[in-house]
């Protein structure tokens, strides 16, 4: 069994950057990320573009150089593959992490759905993507609700209604509104959330002023029908067509997977038990790095302070390996 000094879950950014942190100190690291490099982008919507600048994205003092401020998704797919090559990461990729077992020397063994590793350390960056959160509504498992909006064209022509009410609803709401499709919001605040990007609101509120989009505040989803939406806006039921439902309601880490690995999960606010300095979690030699740090407020840790986990790790690596 090949020992490593540290071995990195999940290939996004912020374990890609614990990981050339790691490796830039002169660490063995093997990265192992069970899609491919980047996955949680990847899955983005097509046309996504950042709010972030692309200097706010960059890892491992690698320039993310963009000619408008702001990169797209396929601009941040290119950077990130090329950061890898650049840095000669030792990334497995499409290799899955089933479980992480201390051992009594201290070190782990990492078992994959392929092999077994030794680590001196391991870093937990799983990311919250692949788990969307689930609306509680009859029908919220039908086939055409959905929590991951691609792109509009599909939809040109339809009844389409979207559930949410921050950045994915709004984005999703807009290009679809543009291309044609009759779209309402359904959201359960009483006005528009400060969380939607001052760049991006105008555009949905010009829509709505103008016939293109319907926004429902107050409003509940109460079920969900093969081709409608029951809502229920402050006692008032309203019945709204939809041939497609994007339930935009946000994701979540996944705590089973953490406890599974011997992490404790503060049961108030869904984050993992770590010390925010060294990111080191209740297990020894055990941290975690990006966004899954936030526990339920995912809002709080992006790509531009979770890239910076990285570094405390391979920080807290070196002093302990001096003393
Ligand atoms: P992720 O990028 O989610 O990476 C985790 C990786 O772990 C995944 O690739 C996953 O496949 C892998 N993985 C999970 N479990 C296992 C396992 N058991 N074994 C192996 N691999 C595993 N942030 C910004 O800073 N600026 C922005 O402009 C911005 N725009 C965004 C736009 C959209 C539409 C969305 C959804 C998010 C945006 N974010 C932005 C947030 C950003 O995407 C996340 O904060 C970031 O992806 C977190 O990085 P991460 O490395 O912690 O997790
Ligand atoms: P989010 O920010 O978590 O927002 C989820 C929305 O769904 C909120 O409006 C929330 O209501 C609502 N909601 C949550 N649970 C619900 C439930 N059970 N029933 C009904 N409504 C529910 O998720 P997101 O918009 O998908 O954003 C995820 C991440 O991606 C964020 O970090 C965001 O910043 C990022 N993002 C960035 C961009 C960009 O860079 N351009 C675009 C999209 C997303 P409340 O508002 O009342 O909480």
């Amino acid at each position: 069994m090949k020992k490593y000094d540290a071995i990195v879950i999940g290939g996004g950014p912020c374990g890609l950057s614990a990981a050339i942190e790691m490796q830039d100190r002169g660490m063995d690291v093997l990265t192992i990320e069970r899609g491919n490099v980047v996955h949680s982008i990847y899955n983005y919507p097509t046309h996504q573009t950042f709010f972030s600048s692309s200097l706010k994205l960059s890892i491992g003092d690698i320039p993310f150089i963009t000619a408008k401020e702001k990169p797209k998704r396929r601009d941040a797919l290119v950077y990130y593959r090329t950061v890898v090559d650049l840095k000669e990461l030792n990334l497995h990729t499409y290799e899955e992490v089933q479980a992480v077992e201390k051992q009594e020397d201290g070190s782990f063994i990492v078992t994959t759905d392929q092999a077994q590793y030794g680590a001196t350390y391991v870093v937990a960056a799983t990311g919250y993507y692949a788990n969307p959160n689930r609306l509680d509504a009859k029908g919220a498992d039908l086939p055409h609700v959905h929590h991951y909006f691609k792109e509009a064209h599909p939809y040109y022509g339809l009844d389409v209604v979207i559930i949410g009410g921050r950045n994915s609803a709004i984005d999703a709401a807009i290009e679809l509104a543009h291309a044609g499709a009759r779209v309402s919001v359904v959201y359960r605040g009483s006005q528009y959330s400060e969380s939607i990007k001052p760049w991006v609101l105008p555009g949905f509120e010009s829509l709505v002023r103008h016939g293109k989009a319907k926004m429902f505040f107050n409003s509940n989803v109460e079920e969900i029908t093969e081709d409608e939406v029951i809502i229920d806006q402050q006692g008032t039921k309203h019945t709204l067509k939809a041939s497609t439902v994007f339930a935009m309601i946000g994701y979540h880490p996944d705590h089973e997977f953490l406890r599974s690995i011997g992490i404790e999960i503060d049961e108030e606010t869904g984050s993992p038990v770590h010390h925010p300095e060294t990111m080191e979690t209740n297990v020894d030699g055990l941290f975690i790095a990006g966004v899954i740090a936030a526990g339920n407020d995912a809002n709080s840790i992006f790509i531009e302070n979770g890239r910076f986990h990285g570094c405390q790790i391979a920080q807290t690596i070196a002093n302990e390996v001096e003393k």
